[in-house]
């Protein structure tokens, strides 16, 4: 049973060192009872303390590691219902699906798209990660040829799905090492499989329908030592599928409502055949809730949105969104290519990396670290100041890179321009447009 905060205090060392990020232990043990601190930020809690405190300390939704340990990836561990009570940690993945019946060209050409869909964003290389392969045939030799295939031609975290358990057997030995997910336990086969994923170490989605047969299957799943399950109401229609996830993220938080702490899988694949439909039903599963959406069709104009929708949902609203400080080559510039700085607000290198892009004009872009204010606000509270942006100039290497000594700044930040003269006496200080739209004319009017 969870403990209160007082209990938890009454077994933390009591010397407010303030090292866990609180000022006091007291703090940080309603923190804990909240589920809004770890454990492990108290480097000085006891050993017997720890194992004490471990249920209760324990993330409401337990986290799960996928995949190889070089690549892994966590799904679960999420504390909060709204993004904006903390943030959300572990964003949703995207599967794409294969089956036993696609034949070795459409397999192949899946697992191509699969490892062609990735795209550069913010300085993140967004991409869908797992790919499921679903047995129809029952045959356990022809199940293990397709995952290793697919483990020949991806880099995928796999969800392998079956009715039988030697078939999923035959997967998961050729596919251990990338940690797969076995599909699904149901309270008809949960002995057998369970059976298997305890021997193998592997996580388990359970599947069963209704609240009440779900959670007797987590729990006898629990009760045979399984830590890593993934819950499956077994819906298949939008409406139902919403509203389990919200049961089940509610019943995990509020009452710590142990059977329903675990991450979710949406198959919108068996939801509706329609690309489209499938689209908009993993956007709502990224929205609300999905640790896992697999979807039959992974087109790039279907993953892009869904891909970028994740990056907002999963990005703490707290921080603002930044790419790191240093030198952006746009357009393969050369040595006497011009040079533009600004703000490291991922929101300004995203507008104006585009406009450079689109200009077709070769161009060094200097970002600097402002922690992430946009260049009007960072120069109001002097982290764009002309000494500041000076300094960085010369000690960011881009005079190792370019001959020029042209520097374009931001034409919003156009009141540095005296200081930054002073700072840099050997270059021309050329105040851009304010506009980003207007970048483009402003880098091909100047002289090549
Ligand atoms: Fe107390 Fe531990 Fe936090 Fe220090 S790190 S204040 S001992 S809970």
């Amino acid at each position: 049973m969870a403990l209160t905060g007082i209990e938890i205090f009454k077994m933390l060392p009591k010397t407010n060192c303030k090292e866990c990020g609180y000022p006091t232990c007291l703090a940080f043990a309603m923190a804990l009872a909240s589920g809004k601190a770890e454990l492990e930020a108290c480097p000085y809690v006891s050993e017997e303390a720890k194992e004490k405190l471990a249920e209760a300390s324990a993330p409401p939704i337990r986290p799960i590691k996928l995949g190889p340990k070089d690549a892994q990836k966590v799904i679960g561990g999420e504390t909060v219902q709204f993004r904006h009570e903390k943030t959300f940690y572990n964003p949703t993945l995207i599967a794409g699906l294969l089956t036993t019946q696609m034949s070795d060209a459409e397999v192949e050409a899946k697992c191509k798209q699969f490892m062609a869909l990735q795209f550069e964003r913010v300085g993140l290389n967004l991409r869908p990660e797992m790919l499921a392969i679903l047995d129809k045939d029952g045959d356990p030799a022809k199940f293990a040829g397709l995952v290793k295939k697919v483990m020949d031609l991806t880099d995928a975290l796999l969800l392998l799905a079956s009715d039988k358990v030697e078939v999923l057997k035959a997967g998961a030995e050729v596919a251990k090492e990338r940690r797969p997910i076995l599909a699904a336990a149901t309270p008809a086969n949960a002995d057998a499989l369970g059976a298997l994923a305890k021997e193998m170490d592997l996580p388990l989605v359970a599947r069963a329908e209704g609240y009440d047969a779900l959670a007797d299957l987590t729990t006898k799943l629990s009760g045979m030592g399984l830590k890593d399950i993934i819950i499956d109401s077994g819906a298949r229609t939008l409406k139902q599928v919403l509203q389990d996830n919200i049961v089940f993220r509610r019943a995990a938080l509020v009452p710590k409502f142990r059977p329903f702490g675990f991450p979710v899988l949406n198959c919108v694949a068996e939801m509706t055949d329609d690309p489209m439909k499938q689209a908009l039903y993993a956007s709502m599963g990224i929205a609300k809730y999905a640790a896992i959406v697999v979807l039959s069709d992974l087109s790039p104009h279907i993953v892009f949105p869904l891909l970028l929708q994740r990056l907002n949902i999963y990005t703490d609203p707290q921080k603002p969104m930044i790419v790191t400080q240093g030198i952006y080559p746009i357009n393969n510039p050369d040595e006497n290519s011009p040079i533009a700085v600004t703000t490291n607000f991922a929101l300004t290198y995203f507008i104006v990396s585009g406009e450079i892009e689109g200009s077709k004009v070769p161009t060094w872009l200097l970002i600097k670290d402002t922690e992430g204010l946009s260049v009007m606000t960072a120069w109001a509270a002097g982290k764009f100041s002309g000494d500041d942006v000076g300094q960085f100039v010369k000690k960011c290497g881009i005079t190792e890179k370019a001959k020029t000594r042209t520097l374009i700044i931001p034409g919003y930040a156009a009141a540095i321009s005296g200081d930054l003269e002073e700072e840099l006496p050997d270059w021309k200080i050329l105040i851009g447009p304010r506009e980003a739209s207007h970048i483009p004319a402003f880098l091909k009017s100047l002289p090549q």
